[in-house]
């Protein structure tokens, strides 16, 4: 190397141009921070940068990152311990007493040991300590459609910005903090955050001590407490406390193999609350790699030379999946409306393939009577009988399967887009369970599983809601 003074660094970009002070008494009002001596600044020690989930897509994580004064990143290198945060609602909470902060400095501790706790984590018991945190309500950038008022967007994101590098500070320990803007990879319960939180603390994910890490979040699926004994209104509101908005929190712990603890047993000591998940993969075990597709065998038998099947069931029921494992292999041709996009095309193409002889599988949600009548007809005018395979998969179900088919390409052969609740309550508001009397030969009601391989099973069985 030719040279050997250091690589300038932009903070000082100032300072050669700078008049020197002449004296110290003088203080100019029309001295802009721009002309002070890069010494006499106030470091700001918290570094933000942006992270997007692939090159192709803009940035939706922000990261900033904190690193104290004469700090020593290589006395941590062989720390494999991580006690990881969420930060609204277990760090630190509003002042105003307002659900949303109203500003930047529209902050205080959820608790008073909150920064002392963590300082003890990481002087004394060799943690890395990290802040991992949904912010859905932030947006980084505007794609070409964004028609809202920008002003007030970015306002959001600076005060964000403001707020947190006030925590970082006043904390003062070299801590990360990570912020997933969007429903994509990053957000909690999905482990994007996490994945990249190894990846800056340069450790191998296998090599991070799961069994002594662990992550503290208030999104724990806590059912509502009622106040105790006394049954007078009063009584009731002082001791009862409302339920746990989300279970994403504990359920990002589960997704990444450590324990999960709530700012109240964490922070204060507190014993656990009972919770629920609405969506439990406790019920949903791996059924092993032929037993899944033997019971789906099971349900369906062939029984008219040819005929119409008409599935029934919410988007993301397993329908798509139903077909392919189990009537493709009977020589059934089928119609989607995803792929056809509309009904008249649907119904084309099921007359034509009817009339080359083939049996024929709708593959629609058909809600309701009116919309299966419709094809109760198709199959009359050709002659050949109707049954109806039902898919009473629960909703919470359909959600978990649409969110594993859109985040993972492998298990997402029709390059399916994740779904807007709308599409899941818009069939819970027509539904009509199928009967044999609309004209049906029969009705085959399949109860969900998983069925799949062992391969599939692995990312089918984390959670992503
Ligand atoms: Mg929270």
């Amino acid at each position: 190397m030719a040279t050997k003074s250091p690589p300038r660094k932009r903070k000082d970009a100032g300072a050669p141009i700078s008049p020197p002070p002449l004296k110290k008494a003088v203080k100019s009002t029309t001295t802009t921070s721009f002309f002070t001596p890069a010494s006499q600044k106030p470091k700001d020690r918290t570094v933000w940068s942006e992270r997007g989930p692939t090159d192709d897509v803009p940035a939706t994580l922000l990261v900033g990152r904190y690193q104290p004064e004469n700090d020593d990143p290589t006395s941590r290198q062989k720390r494999r311990k991580i006690a990881a945060f969420d930060l609204d609602s277990t760090l630190i909470t509003t002042s105003s007493g307002k659900k949303h902060a109203s500003s930047g400095a529209d902050w205080k501790w959820w608790d008073s040991k909150v920064p002392g706790r963590l300082r003890e984590l990481h002087e004394q018991e060799g943690y890395h300590v990290a802040i991992l945190s949904n912010q859905a309500g932030l947006k980084l950038h505007f794609d070409a459609k964004y028609k809202g008022p920008k002003a007030a967007v970015q306002k959001r994101v600076a005060d964000f910005k403001q707020k947190c590098t006030a925590v970082l500070t006043a904390l003062d320990l070299p801590i990360a903090l990570y912020a997933a803007t969007e429903k994509d990879i990053y957000r909690k319960p999905r482990t994007g955050m996490w994945k990249e939180l190894c990846e800056d603390l340069e450790i191998p994910e296998e090599e991070v001590d799961l069994k002594g890490s662990f992550f503290v979040g208030d999104a724990g699926g806590r059912v509502a407490l009622l106040g105790k004994g006394d049954s007078s209104a009063a009584t009731a509101a002082a001791a009862s406390v409302p339920k746990d908005f989300s279970c994403s929190d504990r359920n990002f712990a589960h997704n990444v193999g450590i324990d999960y603890k709530t700012p109240e047993e964490f922070f204060l000591g507190e014993q656990p609350r009972d919770f629920i998940r609405e969506f439990d993969l406790v019920n949903f075990a791996f059924p092993g790699d032929d037993a899944s597709l033997d019971t789906a065998k099971d349900l369906f038998e062939k029984k008219n030379d040819q005929d119409v099947v008409l599935f029934c069931g919410p988007p993301g029921a397993g329908k798509s999946t139903f077909y392919f494992k189990v009537l493709k292999p009977l020589g059934y041709e089928r119609v989607n409306q995803d792929t056809l996009k509309t009904r008249d095309k649907c119904i084309q193409a099921a007359k034509d393939l009817l009339k080359a002889g083939k049996s024929v599988v709708v593959d629609n949600t058909n809600p309701d009577p009116d919309t299966r009548a419709l094809w109760i007809d198709v199959a009359r005018k050709a002659s050949v009988p109707i049954r109806c395979v039902w898919f009473s998969t629960p909703v919470m179900v359909c959600e978990h399967n649409d969110a594993v088919r859109a985040h993972n390409a492998a298990l997402n052969p029709e390059a399916r887009e994740s779904l807007p609740k709308l599409a899941f309550t818009g069939f819970a508001s027509r539904f009509k369970e199928p009967k044999e009397k609309e004209g049906f030969q029969d009705v085959t009601e399949v109860k969900f599983q998983f069925r799949g391989t062992k391969e599939e099973y692995a990312l089918w069985g984390r959670y992503w809601v």
